[in-house]
């Protein structure tokens, strides 16, 4: 379950991507047989049973049973990061239904964010995975615009990809940064998860503009950043509660 509002008269609005895709279902509040909503709670994994009269009915849950519980994802240091790879999951998916594996490396990000140690550098190398299956990964092994190996030392935000500095454009970027992100965007991810970058301000700022750009601002990415960088939002919205809440009615 990637997103979760609550509407006024109790029921909630549950928003499920599964390996056949995303679709939306209302729980009445009450009407759950044997269950209650707290099984419908963010990042669950459910199986769900429906009805829905017409195709473009909003599916009326029936049935809630929890697979498994990742009880780390509710920990105020873990909740936002999970919160990022959902709300990426989510806005990659509006129009398109990019299949089976944007499922996949959400449920396998979100438990690797239950038991990493680095839960931020989790979900810094997944961010960059999901953006590739989406087809979105800048361009990181050449320069992106004359094809030379480099070095590659700025990033093209708009343009996708890492330039030389000859081509110039861009902003500049340290050549271990640069190499830190041709690992988070290409690597491999069980050896980039051994291999924390360094600069981690950077690396969320980096995301978070490229995020910005090629798919939407994200909330939960917004925050987060700001976090990194050691100027967090004041009020409620730095919740994750509120980030949730407002993610929910956002749409
Ligand atoms: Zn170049």
């Amino acid at each position: 379950m990637i997103r979760r509002l609550a509407l006024p008269s109790g029921d909630v609005v549950a928003t499920l991507l599964s390996e056949h895709g995303k679709w939306r279902g209302v729980a009445r509040k009450g009407k759950l047989p044997g269950g209650n909503l707290g099984r419908l709670s963010l990042f669950h994994d459910v199986t769900v049973q429906f009805y829905r009269r017409h195709d473009d009915d909003l599916a009326l849950l029936t049935q809630v049973r929890l697979n498994g519980a990742l009880p780390n994802l509710s920990r105020p240091e873990v909740y936002p990061y999970a919160h990022v790879l959902a709300e990426l999951a989510d806005a990659l998916t509006v129009d398109v239904h990019l299949g089976e594996k944007v499922y996949a490396y959400l449920a396998s990000g979100l438990r690797g964010l239950n038991r990493h140690a680095d839960p931020e550098l989790v979900t810094l190398a997944y961010a960059w995975k999901l953006l590739g299956l989406a087809g979105l990964a800048p361009a990181t092994d050449r320069c992106l615009h004359c094809g030379s190996e480099g070095p590659l030392c700025r990033f093209d935000v708009a343009g996708g990809g890492l330039v030389c500095e000859r081509c110039g454009g861009g902003a500049p970027l340290g050549a271990s940064a640069a190499s830190e992100l041709q690992r988070l965007v290409a690597g491999n991810l069980s050896h980039t998860l051994k291999r924390p970058p360094a600069e981690r301000p950077l690396h969320w700022r980096l995301l978070a503009q490229y995020v910005a750009y090629h798919v939407r601002e994200l909330h939960s990415l917004t925050l987060v950043k700001a976090v990194a960088e050691g100027s967090p939002p004041a009020g409620p919205a730095a919740t994750g509660e509120a980030s949730a809440a407002d993610g929910g009615s956002r749409e």
